[in-house]
């Protein structure tokens, strides 16, 4: 196919000036036309447009290849699982976030038997939990926001872009198109799904695999590993119907960053893991208005709602930076267990909420956790969580803070209105995070705010604490065949330490099933 790129439309144009625009170029027809990249470009105010890139397959592609600018040919790329060996047990997959499910469904559209665990419930029971914990404080520690199906990214944004080039990354696009995503995150050069569509996405993958006849179980937690002479022989099981163990050679462990009493059981198993760096901060929330106005000047109208990445990095050796900008969201409780406050931010696939929020957040490593045990880091978060839930006065409320109080900066309005969901209580969250972590915010918002007109505005909110931007250990598996030092266990996804976002969680997930499968 013929690929042109750097097309300008106008923010008046749409995309059957677009194809007017191709036609021009190609002096004629074509017979297969997609667009390939969207992208906004609002590097000058006063000249915000839209670039494209479209693929068209035309037949005198050779010659027109020479006559026209910004054009290159290209191959359709199709990606391929390897024919591998098949087993005598199943393969168990615990976990069905991005990586479990990603994984379980390319076994099992190879033929593969498989058996998905997931200790949260299906995502319709689980919607519902979730939204009585936000409503009432009333937690349930297994069905929640990082507990579930779909894993902890259902109830997000859902955006799926990622610093990783990777080939794979198109047949994770492609399978959550095929799944119910919607078809622009094929092309956009930030593409989200919306948790309005994470929903669906979810339930749809899971009837596949069984379609195809694999097993997904909920409520269904993995409590230990069987082992024989170093080689996984099962798993033991906790269900509604009582206890019962699968007999397995191959297990998968994708359990995400907050399985906390899982990762307890993998250490005193004898699993190889070692401490991580991760990060620890606020959800810091604006008027989305305001965000917009500040990336494209008076142009936003038909831009939808903007996003926002910055990053810093001082002398004190600490960085600061936003993730996981939820553009029109808001700000969601996150917890897992009694007694912990944690936040997070979703969108819906509109972003047509009043607020922008996102994660400031400053790096954290091993050095900070004031013990040699792998799992010091799990236990600093756990530390800030209830020390937030204290001071949020219980029942879930979290800390908030403006930033005028925090900087001791005059605030005349405050028009940011909290999002977060039971409710915050004003404090000072000094008292609830790490002194290295507030005085390096408080020395990177007023920086900040020279890149980002506004984002240190007196009546912004910071809501306490961001505790898993991800996760704080890492389960060591081999770099050629993806086992850890048990034979058969392969450590998968975010929680592994091997992921970080939906996206690279998926890919984690199909890297894992070839190693299964022999590529490795
Ligand atoms: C609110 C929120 C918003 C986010 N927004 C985004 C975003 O917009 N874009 C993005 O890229 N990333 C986002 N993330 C991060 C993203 O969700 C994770 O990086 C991703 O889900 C990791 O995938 P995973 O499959 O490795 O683990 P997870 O998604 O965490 O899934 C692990 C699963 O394993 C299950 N499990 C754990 N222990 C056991 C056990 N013993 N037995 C059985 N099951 C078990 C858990 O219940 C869970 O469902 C967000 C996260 C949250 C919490």
């Amino acid at each position: 196919m013929l690929r042109i790129s750097n097309i300008k439309l106008s923010l008046d144009e749409d995309e059957n000036d677009l194809k007017q625009k191709v036609r021009k170029i190609l002096s004629g027809e074509w017979k297969t036309f997609r667009i390939a990249k969207k992208s906004i470009d609002a590097r000058r105010k006063n000249d915000v447009h839209m670039v494209y890139s479209v693929d068209v397959e035309v037949s005198n592609e050779e010659k027109l290849c020479k006559k026209i600018k910004n054009v290159q040919l290209i191959t359709n790329t199709v990606y391929k699982f390897p024919n591998g060996r098949k087993f005598d047990t199943p393969i168990v997959i615990v976990g069905t976030g991005p990586a479990g499910m990603m994984c379980g469904l390319v076994l099992a559209q190879n033929g593969y038997n498989v058996i998905l665990l997931e200790r949260g419930k299906c995502v319709k029971e689980r919607k519902a939990d979730v939204e009585r914990f936000w409503k009432s404080g009333e937690l349930n520690s297994e069905s929640n926001v990082q507990f579930g199906e779909g894993g902890a990214g259902t109830f997000s944004d859902g955006k799926l872009t990622t610093g990783v080039n990777d080939f794979r990354i198109r047949k994770v696009l492609e399978e959550f198109y095929a799944h119910g995503a919607p078809e622009e995150i094929l092309y956009t050069a930030k593409p989200h799904i919306g948790t309005d569509n994470l929903y669906h996405m979810a339930e749809n993958i899971r009837e596949d695999i069984i379609r195809m006849g694999g097993k997904v179980c909920f409520s269904h937690k993995m409590t230990e590993i069987i082992i024989c002479d170093g080689q996984v022989r099962g798993v033991k099981v906790q269900s509604p119907d009582g206890e019962y163990e699968i007999k397995s050679n191959h297990v998968v462990l994708a359990i995400g960053h907050s399985a906390r009493d899982t990762f307890e059981m993998l250490r005193d198993s004898g699993l190889d893991m070692e401490q991580k760096n991760f990060s620890i901060g606020v959800r810091i929330e604006h008027l989305q208005k305001m965000i917009n106005v500040s990336q494209y000047g008076e142009a936003h109208e038909k831009l939808g709602a903007a996003d926002y990445k910055l990053s810093l990095h001082l002398e004190n050796g600490r960085s600061a930076y936003t993730f996981c900008m939820c553009p029109g969201g808001q700000v969601v409780a996150s917890a897992s267990e009694e007694g912990g406050v944690v936040t997070n931010g979703m969108s819906n696939f509109a972003r047509d909420g009043k607020n922008a929020n996102s994660a400031l957040l400053v790096n954290v490593t091993p050095d900070d956790f004031g013990s040699d045990d792998v799992l010091a880091g799990m236990y600093m978060q756990r530390d800030i969580e209830r020390k937030a839930y204290k001071i949020g006065g219980g029942s879930y409320k979290a800390p908030a803070q403006r930033v005028g109080d925090f900087l001791g900066t005059e605030c005349e309005e405050t028009e940011v209105e909290p999002t977060y969901k039971p409710g915050v209580k004003w404090s000072d969250i000094t008292e609830v995070l790490p002194a290295f972590v507030t005085d390096t915010i408080r020395e990177a918002l007023p920086i900040l705010d020279r890149r980002l007109h506004g984002f240190a505005s007196p009546d912004a909110v910071m809501t306490a604490p961001e505790t898993r931007s991800s996760s704080p250990v890492r389960i060591i598996r081999g770099n050629e065949n993806f086992q850890s030092n048990i034979k058969g266990v392969y450590p998968c996804g975010e929680g592994a330490g091997y992921a970080g976002g939906i996206t690279t969680a998926a890919v984690d997930g199909i890297k894992v099933a070839e190693a299964i499968a022999g590529l490795y």
